[in-house]
């Protein structure tokens, strides 16, 4: 059995129905991407992972616990840490207390908790540098870094990143993706979402294709890099 297990997710806005029975399976140590044009359904996928969306129908099962019983303060205390799309840190606080913000959940000494903050600097040195400069002060890039930082503080046994890349430029599109990569080396368990499907179908062991709310396609990474349809819709031909 998977650690996260989706079947058949159907989600409405008012009456406009956004995923029209989504299922997809997460196994420990993987990093599965979703990949998919705008307006297709991967953001409300991951938030209806989340807890933050009800879906209509369907089924959710996390380390076989049902999370559609659960509130979102809870899936988040079960281990799965979203970065939601736009980073959303906290603009007014400094770098490292961002990171102390991510480790509210977490039960264990103050020394084991700095230990953790330790271990992301030495993963992100720029964000050492910049440990008591306030986040609203960073670069895109520098405050995607913190966001993922803080999620990885809750120690998530799922982390969940939406769309990483966006917006930022391609040096650090690179960073972030090496950031994954690395992340994925130490077995972090990881779904990603990305508009940059060349980039996340290389780092990704499995990935689906969603269009207009539907799973059209899902297998290994390295195949789908090779797929004629994805290479058409998604890789440029
Ligand atoms: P993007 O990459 O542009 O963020 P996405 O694949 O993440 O796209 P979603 O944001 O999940 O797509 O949106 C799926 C569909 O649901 C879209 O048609 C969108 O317009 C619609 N939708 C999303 N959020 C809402 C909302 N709050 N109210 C109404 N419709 C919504």
């Amino acid at each position: 059995m998977g650690m996260l297990e989706v079947k058949d997710l159907q989600v409405f806005y008012d009456n406009i129905q956004a995923l029209k029975g989504i299922s997809l399976e997460i196994n420990e140590g993987e990093v599965v991407s979703i990949i998919g044009a705008n307006g297709a359904g991967k953001t409300t996928t991951l938030k209806t992972i989340s807890g933050l969306i009800t879906p209509k129908s369907g089924s959710i099962i996390f380390e076989g616990k049902n999370l559609l019983k659960e509130k979102a303060h809870n899936i988040c205390k079960l281990g799965i840490a979203q970065v939601p799309e736009g980073r959303r840190i906290f603009s007014q606080l400094a770098v490292k207390d961002n990171l102390k913000l991510g480790q509210f959940t977490v039960k264990d000494s103050a020394e084991k908790k700095e230990e953790d903050r330790a271990n992301f600097y030495k993963v992100f040195p720029r964000m050492s540098e910049r440990k008591n400069q306030s986040a609203g002060t960073l670069s895109g890039g520098e405050q995607q870094m913190l966001a993922m930082g803080r999620a990885l503080m809750s120690r998530p046994k799922l982390l969940i990143l939406d769309e990483p890349s966006m917006g930022l430029s391609p040096l650090f599109v690179k960073e972030i993706f090496e950031v994954i990569k690395h992340l994925k080396e130490k077995g972090t368990t990881i779904l990603l979402v990305e508009q940059n499907a060349k980039m996340a179908l290389s780092i990704s062991d499995r990935a689906y294709v969603i269009e207009t709310g539907e799973i059209v396609l899902e297998g290994k990474a390295k195949d789908l890099l090779y797929n004629d349809r994805v290479k058409k819709a998604y890789l440029g031909g």
